[in-house]
């Protein structure tokens, strides 16, 4: 789950590619037919097949869905729009929560988002740690820190 989250907002009704970010089309929808796959359909600059598109996350203020390109085909209407299909995490919906984090070395208050995958105390510590925090149950160190250690 956690290779296809990035922490960078996508505006709500919007779809960029990750390696051009001044690349910007309309997002006209999403949908997920199986497990793991994803259809996108935008219109703007059509993204090559090997690309990513970042996607936003409904109740997110912090992170997008990276949704690697498999592959894309133009539609026929409306102008300019496109179909893309794309390799994505084996769940459609996502339970977006936040947690207030305290670093246990300098006392930092951190909000920060996570998708909920199985236990909730569990996926925010993996998401910590996919942040460069060094988390576990017991101890939260958050990256500054971390990097001086
Ligand atoms: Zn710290």
């Amino acid at each position: 789950m956690l290779d296809y989250i990035l922490y960078k907002k996508t505006p709500p009704g919007r779809v960029r590619f990750q390696a051009e970010s001044d690349v910007d089309c309309e997002l006209l929808g999403v949908s997920s037919f199986e497990l793991g796959v994803f259809e996108v359909k935008g219109k703007g600059a059509q993204p090559a097949s090997g690309a990513s598109l970042l996607l936003p996350i409904k109740g997110s203020k912090q992170m997008s869905l990276i949704l690697p390109v498999m592959s894309v085909e133009p539609l026929i209407t409306p102008l300019g729009a496109w179909s893309a299909r794309c390799k994505g995490p084996n769940q459609a919906q996502f339970d977006v929560r936040s947690a207030d984090i305290v670093c246990d070395e300098c006392s930092t208050h951190y909000e920060m988002e996570f998708v909920v995958v199985g236990d909730v105390q569990l996926a925010a510590i993996e998401a910590m740690n996919h942040q460069g925090w060094q988390a576990s149950l017991e101890q939260q160190i958050c990256p500054n820190c971390n990097n001086k250690g």
